[in-house]
């Protein structure tokens, strides 16, 4: 694998190994010995960059080995069973959603009649809540845009996740993407001038991913109250960090179903959950919601199909793992893994800030992600990136203002020392150098 830059993640020995497995070119006639297979997959992770190592900006999301066992158990011994047909065929599944659903909705505040979806991902998640509130509108607005002929709009700061439009693309949906106020949050004022008689949802981030910040929920809850317009709170890179980073003392604004006006909000278990990748929590605020969000087909051969949101065959062994893992960890735990994440992204920001030329996106601390600007013309902040990918970093850029940006993982903590330091000489290499960069866009 080479990255988008076209240079290998890592050293070239590494690389070569990979290499060194043979390529199938079809379809293979015969079988291979498991020892090979598996020899052959541990090898090709040479090829990636070393998430242990907290070389990564996201995708990997790691606390312990002690944990990551409990994962892997729980996937493993799921792995075949699926989570489709409601619970006919297994209700050992229904049994343990029934469960991620308490722990869920009481770690949101949610009011007792709330109900919630387990998905795939914060795409999915993001998906099903558009796709639940349009059929919501479409059933209970009346008006011009009844009947579902023309465009629907959601009205989103312009820092919202882009799996938003992805859901605008799929359901002909408009996402109209407003410029954000002072500390980079949504502007409510700007956002409601544009409502209007199509518009299902207001959106807002508990943080953005762009930033860090969380847009003002409450001001925003009280808007779409009073509108009584849907709105819906992303808490994907968040949920799991939030509620901790509050009680270590971290200043979180309020942003979950405590927040009056909040109708669903989004919060991925396979991030700071710390679940198997396919983990996700849409928690809405009533469970009657849920049924505009249910698919049901009889117009085929087979009787009535029916599924609670997207996925048909669905993996239990996610499902299984996010039950396992937050029981196994409990407030006490998250509040060891949060802590983790937060020192360590408190130790980059101080550190960063003492590096002469670099400068900390404001406001910080609110969450487990950060960006880094250049205040000295001579320094190119993009070359610094690119020093940086040179010494095995995979850095996130950001590109208003031109910025890296990244999250952080517990992994990042034992690595902060030697990542400031490559920081520091990537900026001094970069002044005295002249080096410029060019803004990667692909760098998420
Ligand atoms: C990660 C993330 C998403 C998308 O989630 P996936 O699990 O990657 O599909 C959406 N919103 C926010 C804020 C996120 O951090």
């Amino acid at each position: 694998m080479t990255d988008a830059n076209g240079s290998r993640p890592q050293t070239a020995a590494r690389g070569n190994a990979a290499d060194d497995i043979a390529r199938v070119t079809g379809f293979p006639a015969t079988g291979t010995a498991w020892s090979e297979l598996e020899h052959g997959l541990k090898t090709f992770k040479g090829l990636d960059y070393d998430w242990r190592g907290g070389r990564l900006p996201s995708y990997t999301y790691f606390y312990s080995d002690e944990l990551l066992r409990v994962q892997m158990d729980a996937y493993r011994l799921y792995s075949v069973e699926n989570g489709l047909g409601e619970g006919r065929a297994f209700p050992s599944l229904t049994r343990m959603l029934d469960d991620i659903n308490a722990m869920v909705l009481d770690l949101f505040h949610a009011p007792a009649c709330a109900g919630m979806t387990f998905t795939s991902g914060g795409t999915e998640s993001l998906f099903e809540a558009v796709r639940t509130a349009r059929n919501y509108f479409r059933a209970n607005k009346p008006g011009p845009a009844n009947g579902g002929r023309e465009r629907l709009n959601v009205i989103a700061p312009v820092t919202a996740h882009a799996g938003l439009n992805k859901a605008g693309e799929i359901m002909d949906i408009d996402i109209i993407r407003v410029p954000v106020g002072p500390e980079r949050r949504a502007d409510v004022k700007a956002m409601l001038e544009l409502v209007n008689d199509h518009t299902i949802m207001l959106f807002s981030s508990a943080p953005c991913y762009p930033y860090g910040v969380f847009d003002p929920i409450t001001d925003l809850g009280a808007a779409a109250a009073a509108r009584n317009l849907w709105l819906h709170v992303d808490a994907c890179w968040g949920g799991f960090i939030s509620p901790f980073a509050k009680e270590l003392g971290y200043a979180i604004p309020p942003w979950d179903l405590a927040v009056k006006g909040v109708t669903s909000l989004s919060a991925d278990i396979h991030k700071f959950g710390y679940g198997a990748k396919g983990a996700s929590a849409l928690v809405f605020r009533d469970s009657e919601l849920k049924t505009f969000e249910r698919f049901e087909f009889s117009g085929w051969p087979r009787g009535t199909y029916a599924t609670p949101s997207f996925m048909g065959s669905k993996p239990a062994g996610s499902l299984a793992a996010a039950w396992a893992v937050m029981r196994y960890l409990g407030r006490e735990g998250y509040l060891e893994t949060t802590k983790a994440a937060m020192d360590a992204t408190c130790q980059l920001i101080d550190g960063i800030n003492a590096i002469p030329g670099l400068r900390c996106l404001e406001p910080n601390r609110e969450a487990n992600l950060y960006g880094y600007v250049s205040q000295d013309p001579d320094i190119d902040i993009i070359a610094v990136a690119n020093e940086l990918q040179g010494k095995g970093w995979l850095p996130g850029q950001l590109r208003e203002p031109l910025a890296i940006q990244q999250g952080v993982n517990p992994v990042h903590l034992p690595v902060v020392p030697q990542y400031l330091a490559d920081v520091a000489a990537a900026a001094k290499a970069v002044r005295k150098s002249g080096e410029r960069g060019v803004f990667n866009p692909r760098t998420y």
